[in-house]
């Protein structure tokens, strides 16, 4: 079979049923199924059985659905615009099919294709758009896992955006030249600041942002969306993270950001390697702040794709600076932080009842000069504390910890590469972190998080830090 001659034996349209009859004949499951499919609808719905289930008769109540305590007779189809037959007993379906036949009326019988005039589809709704999917009845699991593929792609907000669009459609064609500027006004106004006051429930905003794009005729001003790639693992990006990437003309991204992530926006896309890792800076963090406000210049959408969260250690305070001088807009969707993903990867909690109720994100770079940093204190209090980017400060972190009066065998547990498939987990005490500076092995970004909450977690699958103790330095013979 050649999937590009395969016929359709079902093929899909959208009918017409505001104000019109649907009639279901049934009173149990499938009869209320199809109901709360249909009430999706502003058709007129109802429900015919002698001994309706209690649950339907609520459902319906609730719902504004007209359920008619009696027995079936062919009269009650006359008008209809379409018929379920749901009593769940073959004879009485094919009796209802048969009667709605004569009629001229679309049958569909409840788990009987034999019998069914239409199929009803999967359906995404975000009215007045719709999606529906369809298999003729092959494959009901495979439709509702690509209707929640498709759901999980089109903003909750799109409906509010489609109606929108139809209240301009009139105004839109009188001020846009049909052709490239009328397509190139929709695509903004569906892609860009329109969309995005839609997103966050501001109608007024949308409008305003309408009514600008109509008085520029469709020329969209640039817009920068700094974004969590999160920790590694490419499904635990956020949904509107996935979204702005496959809308993005030019993304922007960190070297930890994985390629996989990158990978997801539109093939056209542009990516640029803003780079920056430890030793190795492609770009300084002015130059990329440049480049991002001449990319706003230029009327583009970037995506400035970061590592976990933005605002953890991202720099992402300057790049925003430098926007709002250039006055570009720009936005900030979150990520999961490095700290959660190897919280995770460990079964760590947290905060433990009892034992911790506060944490601490912190580096090992900013322990230069000899005053206790004020982290430090926190920690002695029972704080959990996530250590970023302290490999090679390992030693130094856990001096300082222990001078500030943390015990020596306070718990620690180190993640490298979390989230990812080639992590590695390693537990012991503080007493043991300074060898982590000298593990040359750990070449991916680590995490260490210390605290007695640390003892809460799981070491089924870590090894000891202490395999790898420093040996200490034996003096030279002379
Ligand atoms: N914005 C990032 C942090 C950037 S700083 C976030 O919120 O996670 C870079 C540091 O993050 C690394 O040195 C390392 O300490 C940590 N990190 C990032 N990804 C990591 C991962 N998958 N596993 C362990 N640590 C990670």
């Amino acid at each position: 079979m050649s999937g590009n001659t395969a016929k359709l034996n079902a093929f899909p349209v959208f009918m017409r049923v505001d104000g019109r009859r649907v009639v279901i004949i049934g009173g149990g499951d499938e009869a209320l199924a199809k109901a709360r499919l249909m009430a999706q609808s502003s058709a007129e719905v109802v429900v015919v059985d002698p001994a309706p289930e209690a649950e339907l008769v609520r459902w319906a109540a609730d719902n504004g659905v007209l359920v008619l305590h009696q027995a079936y007779g062919p009269d009650l189809l006359d008008g209809a615009t379409l018929v379920f037959a749901a009593t769940g007993e073959e004879k009485a379906d094919k009796a209802v099919v048969a009667d709605a036949r004569a009629r001229h009326i679309p049958a569909n019988a409840v788990d009987r294709p034999e019998l069914c005039d239409f199929f009803t589809p999967a359906l995404v709704n975000r009215a007045p758009v719709a999606v529906a999917i369809g298999t003729e009845g092959a494959g009901p699991v495979l439709a509702q896992m690509i209707r929640a593929a498709v759901d999980r792609m089109l903003s909750p907000s799109l409906g509010a955006l489609a109606s929108l669009a139809a209240s301009y459609r009139d105004r839109v064609e009188e001020t846009v030249p049909r052709g490239a500027p009328r397509r190139r006004f929709w695509k903004s106004f569906f892609n860009g600041a329109t969309a995005r006051s839609m997103a966050r429930g501001d109608e007024a905003g949308a409008v305003a942002a309408t009514e600008k794009l109509l008085a520029t005729k469709g020329s969209e001003a640039g817009h920068i969306a700094l974004v969590g790639a999160g920790p590694g693992a490419e499904d635990l990006l956020t949904l509107r993270a996935q979204r702005l990437l496959m809308e993005a003309d030019v993304i922007v991204h960190d070297a930890l950001v994985p390629e996989a992530v990158v990978a997801m926006g539109r093939r056209d896309a542009e990516r640029m390697h803003a780079g920056k890792r430890k030793g190795c800076h492609s770009k300084t963090q002015g130059e990329i702040n440049a480049l991002l406000v001449e990319l706003g210049r230029e009327g583009k959408r970037v995506v400035r794709l970061k590592c976990g969260d933005p605002l953890v250690f991202g720099r992402a305070g300057e790049e925003m600076a430098a926007l709002r001088e250039a006055g570009i807009s720009y936005e900030v969707v979150p990520g999961i932080t490095a700290a959660f993903a190897a919280a995770a990867d460990f079964e760590l909690p947290l905060t433990l009842r009892g034992v911790a109720s506060s944490m601490v994100f912190t580096t090992g770079h900013d322990l230069k000069g000899h005053a206790l940093p004020d982290w430090a204190k926190l920690a002695v209090a029972g704080a959990t504390v996530a250590v970023y980017m302290g490999r090679t400060t390992a030693a130094e972190v856990a001096g300082r910890l222990q001078d500030a009066g943390l015990s020596p065998d306070t718990a620690v547990a180190v993640v490298e590469n979390a989230s990812l498939g080639n992590r590695r987990l390693a537990h012991g005490t503080l007493a043991d972190l300074p060898a982590l500076a000298d593990r040359s092995d750990m070449t991916g970004p680590v995490l260490t998080i210390i605290g007695d909450a640390v003892a809460g977690a799981n070491f089924n699958h870590s090894e000891p830090l202490s395999a790898h103790a420093r040996v200490p330095q034996l003096p030279a013979l002379v």
